[in-house]
């Protein structure tokens, strides 16, 4: 499960609906509790980053990896982390793709992915890499805002206009 501010989600949405029809990326900060596929990711911080791929169409996203170092050094010594990232797929889904999997060689990273069509938002997964007998493939988990919460029946329902502490 990934679980942000609101602000935090609007954010990533509205970075990637600029970049359209380009691939927008950055990086989650934030911490981590659990582990493998059943881990909960909290994001505290978005960091927008410059797509630094050649081609950044179809596919093709890459972090400026100034900005991952610069995090990593800034976040040194404090509980958080660069536990994530994000990025768009214009034109796409919002499944995981056969190229991600390809990168996804940092099994500690979450992924969110928002797909984006005609440069609107429509929908945003989250996903974490499992590690198995069978090899390396993306689990799609929860993505939470901070304002949902469980109903008795554990389908989720967004509290709008309440302002309900984070659910973990
Ligand atoms: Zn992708």
């Amino acid at each position: 499960m990934i679980v942000l501010e609101p602000a935090h989600l609007r954010e990533i949405v509205s970075d990637c609906e600029r970049a359209f029809p380009d691939e927008a990326c950055g990086l989650l900060v934030g911490r981590t509790e659990g582990a493998c596929a059943a881990r909960a990711v909290h994001v505290a911080e978005v960091a927008k980053s410059a797509n630094v791929a050649e081609d950044h169409r179809g596919e093709r996203f890459e972090i400026d990896p100034a900005l991952r170092l610069r995090l990593e050094r800034t976040l040194r010594g404090t509980p958080r982390g660069v536990v994530g990232l994000y990025h768009s797929h214009p034109g796409g889904s919002a499944q995981a793709s056969a190229a991600d999997l390809e990168r996804a060689w940092e099994p500690d990273l979450a992924w969110l992915i928002v797909s984006v069509l005609d440069g609107q938002a429509v929908q945003a997964t989250a996903n974490l890499i499992v590690n198995d007998a069978g090899g390396a493939y993306f689990a799609e988990v929860p993505l939470r805002t901070s304002n949902w919460r469980e109903t008795g029946r554990g389908a989720p329902i967004e509290a709008r206009g309440f302002d309900l502490p984070d659910p973990n």
